[in-house]
C-alpha cells in the first residue's frame, strides 16, 4: 500500500512538510544615510531622466514616519519646486490623508517610484523605475515605516513585482519585505475620476484599520 507520501510524491505535490524559504529580503545597494542618499539623487545620471528634469526629489517628510507614501513620479510643479505632490493631485492627496487624520510631514513620509520627472509626464519607463529602485528601497531602509500606501498603478505594480491592475490589487493589505502595503488609486486618476473615490476611501480605511492592529 503506497504511503501518504508516495500518493503526494506520485502527484507531484510532496514533500509537504519542508516549510518554504523565506523570500530574500531586497535591500537597497549601497548603505546610505539621508546625507548621502540626498546627494545621490541630486546628483543621479543613472537614466536619461537625468538630462531633462530640472532636479532629483528625493521625498517630504517625517523621516521617523509610521506611514510611508509611495506615488509615481515628480511632475511639472514637482520638479520645479523639489516637493513631491505639490500639485492639483497633491492637493487631493491632502485631503484624502487628512480623511484618516493625517497631514503631510507629521508621521507621514511622502515620494515617488522615480526621483526624475519624465518628460511631458509621460509614463515612466521600466529602466527608469530599475534605476531609481535602490533609492525607493534606502527610504525604507531608512524610514522603516510601518504601513505603506502605494498610489496608482505604477507604485503598486513595481513595489509588489507584478502586473496585475491596480483595481484588483487595491481593496486589500500586501506583505511588502515584512511591511503591510495598501494600494489605491492615484489622486490625478481620482481628479478625473472622482467616481471612484469611494473606492480610495474605502482603502484608505482599510490603511488605518491596519496600522491600529500594528
Ligand atoms: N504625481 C505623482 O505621482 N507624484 C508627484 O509627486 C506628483 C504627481
Amino acid at each position: 500500500m503506497l504511503s501518504r507520501d508516495d500518493v503526494f510524491n506520485e502527484l507531484g505535490i510532496g514533500p509537504v512538510w519542508r516549510l518554504r524559504e523565506a523570500a530574500p529580503r531586497e535591500s537597497a545597494s549601497a548603505a546610505y544615510t539621508w546625507d548621502t542618499l540626498a546627494d545621490a539623487v541630486a546628483h543621479c545620471n543613472a537614466c536619461k531622466l537625468s538630462t531633462t528634469r530640472t532636479q532629483g526629489v528625493l521625498g517630504v517628510g517625517d523621516r521617523n514616519a509610521d506611514w510611508l507614501i509611495v506615488g509615481e513620479a515628480p511632475g511639472e510643479e514637482e520638479d520645479v519646486q523639489g516637493e513631491p505632490f505639490v500639485g492639483q493631485a497633491g492637493k487631493l492627496l491632502d485631503a484624502m490623508l487628512a480623511s484618516i487624520g493625517l497631514k503631510r510631514g507629521d508621521n507621514v513620509y511622502i515620494t515617488n517610484v522615480l526621483k526624475s520627472r519624465p518628460p511631458g509626464n509621460r509614463n515612466p519607463e521600466p529602466d527608469e523605475v530599475a534605476a531609481c529602485r535602490p533609492y525607493l528601497l534606502a527610504q525604507i531602509e531608512l524610514i522603516q515605516p510601518k504601513l505603506i500606501l502605494a498610489l496608482g498603478r505604477l507604485a503598486a505594480q513595481s513595489l509588489l513585482g507584478t502586473d496585475e491592475a491596480i483595481g484588483s490589487l487595491r481593496g486589500r493589505v500586501h506583505p511588502f519585505q515584512g511591511v503591510p502595503l495598501v494600494a489605491t488609486y492615484h489622486p490625478a486618476y481620482l481628479l478625473r475620476k472622482p467616481t471612484e473615490k469611494a473606492r480610495a476611501w474605502e482603502d484608505l480605511c482599510l490603511a488605518r484599520r491596519t496600522m491600529q492592529t500594528l
